[in-house]
């Protein structure tokens, strides 16, 4: 079987080492890449408002190169601070990755908040999307914590010296890796990951299992087509990423639908029919004149509605 190209949307080799790390249950399904692996060398700027929105934005650009892009955005985000700094961790003291200007930076905005608001979390989201413009995987950790007074421990980086975990009562920066990985807001980010991605494995294997539709079938689905509507067209702008992504939801709720090319698309009936086949993982029933029909059985057995 061939595997699957799972590309990290960063060029640091620790993260690429640690995603394979928790991803070693799938190693025979999935080759674990970094950008460098594939020959991207642009640079992908965090526009987002939000971890999701970075986490999203990153992991599609490999999607939009025809691989599955996975991509995580973390921070600290400190309650008396409503959240800061948040996407701007990194770069909360202008340039990106000074930690100590960082740490400084947030101690002087603290230095009036009293110990009982001094709460805080360390954020870490994950974003996996697909080529095929499947729902995207997105998952969240958090650690809870509060925020110091002052440094303590010269262990990790970021805002570690200051970010206190009660459970161990000492510092992230004074926990050793191992300690640090059994609690933190990465580590289960990655965990509920891990899980969310076997389940969607496991779903596609089980789509290609699936027999091929019989004659009898596809003349069945044929009737039962005929007598819907058209419910997309595809125009002169093609099969975008958005429209793969229409597609295949509608084919989630209506497992059977009717798709009519314009005159003016860039594509002919059939080599639409074939490449929406094989983004959305549906069959093709039927092509006729200028509309094709397909078919994709809902993922949820309990939500299948058409017997073919
Ligand atoms: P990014 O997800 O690599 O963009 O990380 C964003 C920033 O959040 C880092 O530069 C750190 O300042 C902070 N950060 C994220 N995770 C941690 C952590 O585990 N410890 C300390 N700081 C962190």
């Amino acid at each position: 079987m061939e595997k699957i190209k799972l590309v990290l949307a960063s060029r640091n080799p620790n993260k690429v080492r640690e995603l394979r790390v928790f991803l070693a249950p799938f190693a025979e399904q999935v080759d674990v890449l970094s950008l460098d692996d594939i020959g991207f060398s642009g640079d992908i700027e965090e526009t987002g408002e939000t971890f999701e929105e970075n986490a999203l934005l990153k992991a599609k650009v490999p999607a939009s190169l025809g691989y599955v892009g996975i991509a995580d955005d973390s921070g600290l985000s400190v309650d008396a601070l409503d959240g800061a700094p948040g996407v701007y961790s990194a770069r909360y003291a202008g340039e990106h990755g000074d930690d100590d200007a960082n740490n400084d930076l947030l101690l002087d905005h603290m230095k009036e908040v009293p110990d009982e608001k001094r709460t805080a979390s360390f954020v870490s989201v994950i974003a996996c999307v697909f080529p095929d413009g499947s729902n995207p995987i997105l998952v969240r950790g958090t650690c809870e914590g509060r925020i110091l007074w002052e440094r303590q421990g010269t262990g990790g980086f970021g805002y570690d010296p200051l970010f206190y975990y009660e459970p161990y009562g000492k510092t992230y920066a004074q926990m050793n890796p191992e300690e640090k990985n059994a609690i933190s807001h990465r580590a289960r980010a990655m965990e509920q990951f891990a899980r969310a991605f076997g389940r969607r494995l496991a779903d596609r294997e089980a789509k290609k299992a699936a027999p091929a539709l019989n004659s009898r079938q596809r003349a069945n689905l044929r009737s039962i087509a005929a007598a819907q509507d058209t419910i997309f067209q595809i125009g002169k702008n093609g099969i975008g990423e958005e429209t793969v992504r229409q597609i295949s939801n509608a084919l989630e709720a209506r497992e059977l639908i009717k798709i009519r090319v314009l005159e003016n698309a860039p594509v002919l009936p059939r080599e639409a029919a074939q490449a929406l086949s094989e983004l959305t993982g549906a069959e093709v029933v039927t092509v006729i004149g200028t509309r094709f029909v397909l078919y994709r059985p809902a993922s949820d057995p309990a939500k299948r509605k058409i017997r073919p």
